[in-house]
């Protein structure tokens, strides 16, 4: 499969200290990529440069288009969604207006109801809740909300910030069983940060671990979930 995502020496970080220094990793077309590792490796800067939220230098390419330069809303216009840490909804919105919301960089407004149905399909439990605010609904269903809200874009990334970040187990399984459909239905690619290796391997075609800012290990998610390192640091085997 071709590269839709394809990050060449990509440097990142806060005021003048970089965080990342000259990552490399690739998204194919329609596939999941997981990236793993501790606390404060850059992990969640890695999904803040391609989407343009932090300083960065090096190639991000998307579709072969050079998008390091460009603005955040023109990074999601080329259809890249961004389902950060913390869900980024709108608390005191309803899920509709949330679902609307989501669907504003686009230009093909008639066709946006019907999407809204679509995104229903994969989550009935938001057309249940549809008039109710953002912030009363449980964690998971907020998280559901937040994917939700990113398919709304019709997008062909979607970058999953710790998508089980304070879920259940339960919860979590419903999770990623719906990602997993999403994936093949929508044929849409993901970029998963996620603390929970072993599902995230599980969904994932390829796997990169950082640690402290660089690429130490990459490779298909089978192989990355024998390594020796990552079984015992990640996947408590
Ligand atoms: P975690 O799992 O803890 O979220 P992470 O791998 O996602 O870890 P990042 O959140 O990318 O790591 O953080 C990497 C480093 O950047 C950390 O040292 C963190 O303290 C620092 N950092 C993160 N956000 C900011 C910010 N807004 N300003 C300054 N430094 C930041």
């Amino acid at each position: 499969m071709s590269a839709l995502l394809q990050i060449c020496g990509l440097s990142a970080g806060y005021g003048r200290a970089d965080v990342l220094n000259g990552i490399e990793l690739t998204v194919a077309e329609g596939g999941v990529t997981t990236l793993l590792g501790p606390n404060g490796a850059g992990k969640t800067t890695t999904l803040r440069a391609i989407s343009g939220l932090v300083r960065r230098t090096g190639s991000i390419r998307f579709q072969g288009v050079a998008i390091e330069t460009l603005a955040t809303e023109d990074i999601a216009r080329l259809g890249i969604a961004h389902v950060p840490e913390g869900r980024g909804t709108f608390q005191r919105m309803s899920v509709f207006e949330n679902l609307q919301l989501g669907a504003m960089p686009r230009r093909d407004m008639p066709k946006i109801r019907a999407d809204i149905e679509r995104v229903y399909g994969y989550f009935p439990i938001l057309k249940q809740r549809y008039t109710q605010a953002a912030g009363l609904l449980s964690g998971g269903e907020q998280q559901m909300l937040a994917v939700a809200r990113a398919l709304m874009l019709r997008p062909k990334l979607i970058l999953l910030d710790e998508p089980s970040f304070g879920l259940a187990p339960l919860v979590v399984r419903e999770l990623f069983a719906i990602l997993s459909r999403v994936r093949r239905d929508e044929k849409v690619a993901m970029l998963i940060v996620e603390q929970n290796a072993r599902l995230a391997l599980e969904l994932a075609d390829d796997a990169y671990l950082l640690e402290t800012g660089r690429i130490v290990l990459s490779g298909k998610s089978q192989d990355v979930a024998q390594n020796e390192r990552v079984r015992s640091a990640y996947l408590g085997a």
